[in-house]
């Protein structure tokens, strides 16, 4: 099963590598040199690269989020959160 790398959190950028350690793998931002978090797994190198992104960016939303935001919408996002 192919797992998709998501983009740089920081950056932005798509240009993402993987580097290799003697025993571990991470995700690393060829762009702004970022890193992942080193797994032994490759998988959960990326998966957990990938957590950290979504993480990341919805923590960028909450900033960029208007004053007004309704408790009834924040509750939806949360759920759709959850689904994800
Ligand atoms: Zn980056």
């Amino acid at each position: 099963m192919a797992t998709l790398i998501e983009s740089c959190p920081f950056c932005n950028s798509g240009h993402l590598h993987i580097a290799h350690h003697l025993i571990s793998h991470s995700v690393v931002c060829q762009n702004c040199k970022s890193k992942g978090p080193q797994r032994r797994v490759l998988a959960e190198a990326v998966l957990d690269w990938n957590h950290s992104s979504r993480v990341l960016r919805s923590i960028q939303r909450e900033k960029m989020r208007p004053a007004q935001f309704k408790p009834q919408q924040r509750a939806a996002a949360d759920s759709e959160r959850l689904m994800n």
